[in-house]
C-alpha cells in the first residue's frame, strides 16, 4: 500500500505518522516548509528512499497535496547536516 499524505483539521501533532491509513497527517494551517521538512523525517524513518521528491518505499513519487504543491526540499539538507554533527 503506497504511503499518502493527508490535510486534515483535526490532529494532535502538526504532523504524524498514520499507521491504519499508511499517510503522513499534516494539520491545516502548519507552515507548510515546517510541515514537507517534517514530512520527509517521517517518511526517512520509513525507509522510504531519499530523493529530490518525497519517494513511497516502493520508490514512486507520493502524490502532494496542494498545502505542499511547489515546495522544495529546501530545509532538509540542514537538517542532514545536524544529523551528521549529531552521530559525530
Ligand atoms: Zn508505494
Amino acid at each position: 500500500m503506497c504511503i499518502r499524505i493527508r490535510v486534515v483539521d483535526v490532529c494532535p501533532r502538526p504532523v504524524a505518522w498514520d499507521p491504519d491509513e499508511q499517510a503522513v497527517i499534516i494539520r491545516r494551517g502548519t507552515h507548510p516548509p515546517t510541515a514537507l521538512t517534517e514530512t520527509h523525517l517521517i517518511l526517512r524513518d520509513l525507509d522510504a528512499p531519499p530523493g529530490p521528491v518525497l519517494l513511497c518505499h516502493c520508490g514512486e513519487p507520493i502524490p502532494l497535496p496542494p498545502l505542499l504543491a511547489g515546495l522544495e526540499l529546501t530545509e532538509v539538507p540542514v537538517v542532514t547536516i545536524r544529523a551528521v554533527a549529531h552521530g559525530a
